[in-house]
């Protein structure tokens, strides 16, 4: 089956009007800040999203995000493959008014100028976020076992700051 390339910028307020369902994908290449967060990525983020309105008339959308990633271990330095899966809720807003009476059910989102978002953008921040602060393998796949004496015990290093936290914290806000 042919893959359909999503939309960058989408209208939330037209979409829900008409109750669109968009499933297909972004290249991942459109995703730099993804790409410089992990190994490699796979070609293509899926994605499918709902736009609707609830029973006070405010637009949202919600929806899913795929992507195939390889991480560093941080324990043996090599890479393995991972899948990250976020799901999300988002209801557009325009101005801190409208943010500040959003529904907490809603994670806000800025239109710009012609009332659009940038969905693109939206899922990298999400697949950003859920990827794991310390990479580490599965205990049975990492190449340096709990036993493997020859190189002593390597702790991961729990101290890395991820720098993507900082992201999360002012998510948080
Ligand atoms: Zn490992």
């Amino acid at each position: 089956m042919a893959k359909v390339k999503l939309p960058q910028l989408i209208d939330p307020t037209k979409s829900a009007m008409k109750r669109s369902t968009y499933v297909g994908v972004y290249a991942s290449d459109l995703m730099e800040r993804l790409n410089s967060a992990v190994e490699a990525s796979g070609e293509w983020i899926s994605v499918d999203v709902k736009f609707e309105k609830d029973a006070q008339s405010l637009t949202y959308f919600h929806g899913n995000a795929n992507a195939e990633v390889e991480l560093l271990c941080q324990r043996c330095n090599k890479a393995y493959s991972d899948s990250i899966a976020v799901e999300f809720t988002f209801s557009p807003v325009q101005g801190e008014d409208e943010e500040a009476a959003l529904p907490s059910a809603y994670e806000p989102v800025e239109v710009n100028d012609h009332g659009e978002v940038d969905l693109l953008q939206l899922v990298e921040d999400e697949l950003i976020l859920s990827l794991p602060i310390v990479a580490l393998h599965a205990e049975e796949d990492c190449n340096v076992g709990p036993d493997d004496m020859t190189f002593g015990k390597i702790e991961p290093e729990q101290e890395r700051k991820n720098p993507f936290e900082v992201l999360k914290e002012l998510k948080r806000d």
